[in-house]
């Protein structure tokens, strides 16, 4: 059985029956899966089919992604067989947290070419583009019916051309990667000469570029977010006429030399000037597709992690006698269970060692990856809510111990919890006075305790808090104020998910001036945007100019009025 799809190139139409089967796959010309599940011995016949179906269509080169990491790329949903034998997709694309109608083009980018070519293809078809790095955000800001392109292929470090960098610029600490690269592979590749990243997140299946333009960030009040270390980026973006427009995009004093860039790449154009580079670093793709970026690393390090449970006054008269900015630590975290009011209060400190030492807790490391545990958790936590406070108190536990020692990566990233099926909100509020902070956690807790008492409706995690340093990207959740980030992880299927973090961001966006976090769950319009970020027109107005085509919009800039 034949069809044409949206790539435009005949594909065959095969029903796999058995584990193997790559072993049994037709690859010539592009192929699609029809995943009847249990039911191996279904031979499809004219009519439609619903829900049950993983339906996978992938063009040649997908099926080596099929074989590695990126093999989230299928579509699930309606299939038709009409009398004909003709398969029709009525599907969406599914990709981690991405879940949209299928976009009119997708492109899986491997060069600086590529990306040229793709980008202006779908400029001439009048097509909105939007990068999309992991597809970890849980807001819908990677999302577009138009060209979507895949940039886990842009995973490589770059040299960086020192013949075109200022006279006396130090490039020791200095590396070039494309966007695409996964903190995982940056990391690794850094580690192996001397080098690490100065910070990350709890996380590191991220691309560079998804993280830094969303905000993401790690912990430590004398460390900023990924974005706060970007030197340099290389943007592609579309002029008036929606022809390609390639820009190097550096703060005033950046450090590129004008005259040797001009020389040496006649076809990108550099600007220098703070108000255009801070808005391009958190702009969530607004501004174009980034290529590459060049950032600040520092010396490689090991860490040791312990990890306290302790009541909540505890750590709370710990942070309010400055256990924040003690510089005895890298940086401190706390994780709070507000129905018993507890919390684990996490330390990390740079060591001198050669080899990893000690380890993490086996319910963290190990339990987290039983699905049908978690499953379990999931299903318990909806059906008996009350025995929730208990359940936060056993994941807390789980969460213990103590002089753990490993390279700064492997302690930085929070490992297997990653993989539960989790959405979040998370907010910035303002750290410059911790007892503000205090008060605010206070008033969560309260709301979350409010929330069960009159709705039997819990939080399925521990909260979180963390501590970042002032940024300047103007559109950074830690803009200008040192800030601590309160993060609500919720098992996906948990009742009431939606509305309890509403109120939680509520609470810390009305009383606390809480910027929400743009890759995680939020609600956000141009009022509330331009209320939080005192220099968004700024931000706008640099947005007009490299996006002057509107290609680069989406729901989410639209959101913002920034298309307006
Ligand atoms: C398990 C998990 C753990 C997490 N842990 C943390 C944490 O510890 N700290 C934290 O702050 N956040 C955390 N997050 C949030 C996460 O870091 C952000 O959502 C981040 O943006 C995801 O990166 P990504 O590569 O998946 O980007 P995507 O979600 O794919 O994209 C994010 C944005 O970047 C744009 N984009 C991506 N690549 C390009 C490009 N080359 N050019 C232009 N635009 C581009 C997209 O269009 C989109 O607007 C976590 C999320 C998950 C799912």
């Amino acid at each position: 059985m034949h069809f044409s799809n949206e790539f435009n190139i005949p594909v065959k139409f095969c029903v796999y029956k058995t584990a193997d089967l790559l072993d049994v796959v037709p690859c010539e010309g592009g192929v699609v899966f029809l995943d009847p599940g249990n039911n191996r011995n279904w031979n499809p016949a004219p009519g439609e089919y619903n829900t049950s179906f993983d339906v996978r269509v992938f063009k040649p080169q997908f099926i080596d992604q099929l074989l590695g990491r990126v093999a989230g790329v299928h579509r699930r949903g309606l299939v038709k067989i009409t009398p004909q034998g003709q398969v029709v997709l009525d599907n969406t694309l599914l990709y981690h947290n991405i879940e949209i109608s299928y976009p009119a083009m997708v492109e899986d980018v491997r060069s600086l070419d590529e990306l040229v070519r793709h980008v202006s293809t779908a400029a001439e078809r009048r097509l909105k583009v939007r990068a999309v790095g992991g597809g970890y955000s849980f807001s819908d800001i990677a999302h577009t019916d138009g060209c979507f392109l895949y940039t886990h292929n842009l995973n490589k470090v770059l040299s960086l051309d020192s013949d075109v960098l200022k006279a006396g610029t130090n490039t020791e600490n200095l590396r070039k990667v494309e966007a695409g690269i996964t903190v995982e592979t940056l990391n690794k590749a850094l580690w192996a000469e001397g080098k690490a990243l100065i910070n990350q997140g709890g996380y590191d299946q991220q691309t560079i570029f998804g993280a830094l333009c969303t905000g993401t960030h790690g912990s430590g009040i004398t460390l900023g977010s990924i974005a706060s270390t970007v030197r340099s980026m290389h943007i592609l973006t579309c002029d008036t006429n929606r022809a390609i427009r390639q820009v190097q995009v550096e703060p005033s004093d950046g450090i590129t030399d004008p005259a040797a860039h001009k020389a040496r790449y006649p076809k990108i154009e550099l600007i220098q000037d703070d108000d255009v580079f801070y808005s391009c670093t958190v702009c969530f793709g607004a501004m174009g597709v980034t290529y590459a970026v060049v950032m600040d690393v520092r010396d490689s390090y090991w860490l040791k992690e312990d990890r306290i449970k302790q009541p909540w006054s505890t750590t709370k008269k710990q942070l309010l006698d400055g256990l924040v900015r003690n510089t005895k630590y890298r940086h401190v975290e706390v994780l709070i269970n507000p129905y018993k009011e507890t919390s684990v209060l996490t330390f990390r400190e740079e060591v001198k060692a050669t080899a990893p030492s000690g380890q993490r807790n086996f319910i963290q490391t190990e339990l987290a990856k039983v699905a049908l545990l978690v499953h379990m958790i999931q299903q318990m936590a909806n059906s008996n809510p009350s025995g929730v406070p208990d359940l936060l108190e056993s994941a807390l536990e789980g969460t213990t111990d103590s002089g753990v020692i490993d390279r700064c990566y492997e302690i930085l990233n929070i490992g297997p919890a990653n993989e539960m099926p989790v959405v979040s909100s998370e907010m910035a509020i303002d750290a410059t006075d911790i007892g503000k902070v205090v008060v605010a956690v206070e008033e969560i807790i309260s709301t979350f305790k409010n929330r069960a008492s009159s709705d039997d409706r819990y939080i399925t995690s521990p909260f979180s808090l963390r501590f970042v340093k002032a940024d300047k990207g103007l559109l950074s959740m830690q803009y200008g104020r040192d800030t601590c980030m309160i993060e609500v992880p919720m098992l996906s299927k948990t009742y009431g998910l939606d509305e309890t973090l509403r109120r939680f961001r509520a609470v810390l966006e009305q009383k606390h001036d809480g910027r929400p976090h743009w890759g995680q769950v939020l609600e956000i319009d141009a009022s509330a945007v331009q209320k939080m970020y005192p220099k968004f027109d700024v931000f706008k107005r640099t947005y007009q100019q490299l996006n002057a085509s509107g290609v680069f919009s989406n729901e989410m800039t639209r959101r913002c009025g920034l298309d307006g």
